[in-house]
């Protein structure tokens, strides 16, 4: 079906809801994230402590990290400054030239690496795309950039049908 491509491998409400001893059986060794809506509100510039302990649990367990965000560079260097991984501005997903680079730098494969993010059109599009495992949360809250906003009455659409297809 045409709207597979949009849809989540793996289904969470909350970043902090990760799957990782089924991601680590797949074989995933590294986690791609989004960042606004992801694991920050979009307005806000810096992560909560909780966000920095859940990444210092995930690299002690040993998964690479990366933020892939289509945001500024300076909102991309600024929210990276407590958490330190490999991070790339300006992104054009769901176009998959960085994610590419991201796992070329990391050297991982699409079969080990996983990409989490708020969006259908953008994250899980940019992530079927490139051949990776493609996990959905929630948006973190309901503020949105402007051209986040007009996507949303879509994307709710498509949410719908995944929702009534894998009953969750
Ligand atoms: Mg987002």
């Amino acid at each position: 079906m045409l709207l597979e491509r949009f849809f989540p491998d793996i289904y969470i409400r909350s970043v902090f809801e990760m799957p990782l001893a089924e991601l680590k059986e797949k074989g995933i060794r590294a986690l791609v994230f989004d960042i606004d809506n992801t694991i920050a509100p979009f307005d806000v510039a810096e992560p909560e402590e909780s966000i920095v302990e859940l990444f210092a649990m995930l690299r002690r367990q040993g998964f690479r990290l990366c933020i892939l965000s289509n945001n500024t560079k300076e909102r991309v260097h600024l929210f990276n400054r407590k958490l330190g991984v490999l991070a790339i501005h300006k992104s054009g997903k769901p176009g998959i030239k960085k994610l590419r680079r991201a796992m070329e730098i990391m050297g991982t494969t699409p079969e080990s690496t996983a990409l989490v993010g708020d969006q259908v059109f953008t994250d899980m599009w940019c992530g079927h795309r490139a051949g990776l495992t493609c996990i959905m949360t929630a948006p973190i809250c309901n503020r949105d950039q402007l051209v986040t906003k007009v996507k949303r009455g879509a994307e709710r659409q498509v949410m719908r049908i995944y929702f009534r297809k894998y009953g969750k």
